[in-house]
């Protein structure tokens, strides 16, 4: 592992311009609100990228008519939020508690691991991961991690 102190922000920017080339062909728009403070986590970067990437992606697919997504960092107290907000389906409140347990997909080509890996990497940064649904209104996806200052 390289385990070092990033500053998040650039890994959200990274992510966004990765995957804007595929929302732009689905008539999405990413709107990304950045913290003008650095936001510090000691972590793994490529992993940190492979939740972001995981939780934009599934954003993107639930938003099949276009629209935009609303991404946002910010540091509140000791803890980074990143969050991801989209204007699709949402999750039936039925659906939710299986949101992240392995297999569980609804897509006819989806591999229902996305998210359970996102939430084991967050948990080993200590982090955590909360999901907000509701039906025909969107899902907000709520990434925490403790803000972590590199040493002088
Ligand atoms: P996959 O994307 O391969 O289906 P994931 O683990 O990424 O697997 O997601 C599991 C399931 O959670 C999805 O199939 C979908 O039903 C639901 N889901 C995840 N994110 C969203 C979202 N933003 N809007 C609606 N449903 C979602
Ligand atoms: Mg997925």
């Amino acid at each position: 592992y390289d385990l070092a102190h990033k500053d998040i922000r650039g890994i959200i920017k990274d992510t966004v311009t990765l995957l804007d080339t595929e929302a732009i062909l689905h008539n999405i728009e990413i709107e990304s609100t950045i913290s003008e403070e650095p936001l510090w986590v000691r972590g793994v970067e490529n992993q940190l990228k492979q939740v972001f990437i995981n939780v934009l992606k599934n954003a993107i697919e639930a938003m099949n008519d276009g629209g935009r997504i609303q991404m946002a960092c910010m540091l509140e107290g000791d803890r980074i939020i990143v969050r991801i907000e989209d204007y699709g389906p949402g999750i039936p409140e039925e659906q939710l508690s299986k949101i992240g347990q392995p297999f569980y997909t609804t897509k006819e080509k989806g591999t229902g691991l996305g998210l359970m890996v996102s939430y084991k990497i967050v948990d080993n940064h200590h982090g955590s991961i909360h999901v907000h649904s509701r039906v025909d209104i969107g899902t907000t996806f709520e990434i925490i991690l403790p803000y972590s200052e590199p040493a002088e």
